[in-house]
């Protein structure tokens, strides 16, 4: 059985490349709206640390990279999410 290559993906706050299996996935789907780690579209990905995911780079990159404005609402699920991770 082949090994799958890894995928890298870079945070959107850090500019630094990951494997994508450690970033955080920010996915614009076309009919469920802004999803975390699913959906189907135009993603974005970020450290699972609270560093990268409270920079103020975080949020104007990934308003621009999913081209969307983002509740703030959704920003205290981010942090919720990145809490699981530690
Ligand atoms: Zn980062």
């Amino acid at each position: 059985m082949k090994k799958s290559l890894p995928v890298i993906r870079r945070c959107i706050s850090c500019r630094l490349k990951f494997d994508r299996s450690n970033l955080l996935k920010i996915t614009k789907d076309k009919n469920l709206g802004i999803l975390i780690n699913k959906g189907i579209g135009r993603s974005a990905y970020s450290c699972k640390t609270e560093k990268c995911s409270k920079d103020s780079k975080f949020k104007k990159n990934l308003q621009k990279a999913l081209k969307t404005t983002i509740d703030k609402k959704f920003y205290e699920i981010i942090a919720i999410e990145i809490q699981n991770y530690k």
